[in-house]
């Protein structure tokens, strides 16, 4: 059976609650961590992707804003400072660990549309090619209602998908999956293995659990979902500490693996 370890092509996904700390502001203690875990992870030989959120956390962190806007023009401003102050961290920090990023903003146009589709994989294609670690957001400074992913937990499954990716990873506020919530149910366990995404478990989902970011269990459910009946491995563990993601790549268990399914065409074998 193939494991997390095994995977060559990775794309970790993490949210505006693990970058940012509750006062609004970057967290450049995770962020650099981060940088660092990919960067040898790179540097041992794997592909890496990175789906940061952030851009509008950031942004209104960094504009002393009183909360995230409630209105379009005001996230998408908050969008344009945000992105622009985490690339720059980003490139500085994977720099630091003589590492190359790109930036690449998206809309479900740029997926949706065959051309710019073909496209975008030519660009991660070469970017791959080229030693270059790819960095995607939405483009939250353009993305209206009808264009946008919507979170990007839907963003990073497309992704996955797009790349062809082996296995998919969510840093995020929590251990994993739980069989309720660990707050307030004492009985609550972690789910460590889900064979397969079925309604039982999209039951499972609670609420959000942070008002920085856009996600939560129910919007990375479904993106599991999307992602292994796509052949991809998922993992959602927590990104306290990035480190984790060491663990997982040296086959040791730490949150809740989603097993991909058999897809008919050479990808997936969870079965085995
Ligand atoms: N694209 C948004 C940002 O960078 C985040 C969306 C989400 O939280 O899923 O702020």
């Amino acid at each position: 059976m193939r494991s997390i370890q095994d995977a060559k092509r990775i794309v970790v996904k993490v949210g505006t609650s693990t970058l940012t700390h509750d006062t609004g502001k970057t967290n450049l203690r995770r962020m650099s961590r981060l940088a660092a875990v990919l960067s040898d992870l790179h540097n041992a030989g794997r592909e890496v992707v990175l789906v940061s959120s952030g851009a509008i956390g950031v942004g209104v962190g960094k504009l002393n804003l009183a909360g995230r806007p409630e209105d379009t023009p005001g996230s998408q401003a908050a969008a344009a400072v945000g992105q622009c102050e985490l690339m720059f961290l980003y490139d500085k920090m994977f720099g630091e660990y003589g590492n190359c990023v790109g930036q690449l903003l998206l809309t479900r146009d740029d997926v949706d549309n065959e051309r710019r589709r073909r496209n975008l994989i030519n660009t991660f294609t070469r970017l791959f090619a080229l030693g270059a670690i790819p960095i995607v957001n939405e483009n939250d400074s353009v993305s209206t209602d009808e264009i946008e992913f919507g979170d990007n937990d839907a963003l990073s499954a497309v992704v996955a998908k797009l790349v062809e990716a082996d296995a998919l990873i969510f840093l995020t506020d929590t251990d994993g999956l739980y069989t309720g919530h660990p707050q307030e149910d004492a009985q609550a366990a972690l789910l460590p293995v889900v064979p397969r995404v079925t309604e039982e478990i999209l039951a499972l989902a609670g609420p959000s659990g942070s008002n920085r970011g856009r996600g939560g269990m129910i919007t990375k459910l479904q993106a599991a979902k999307a992602a292994t009946e796509a052949g991809i491995d998922v993992v959602i563990c927590n990104g306290a500490q990035p480190d984790i993601l060491f663990q997982l790549m040296d086959g040791r268990q730490a949150g809740t693996w989603f097993r991909r399914q058999e897809t008919g065409d050479g990808k997936g074998g969870s079965a085995s």
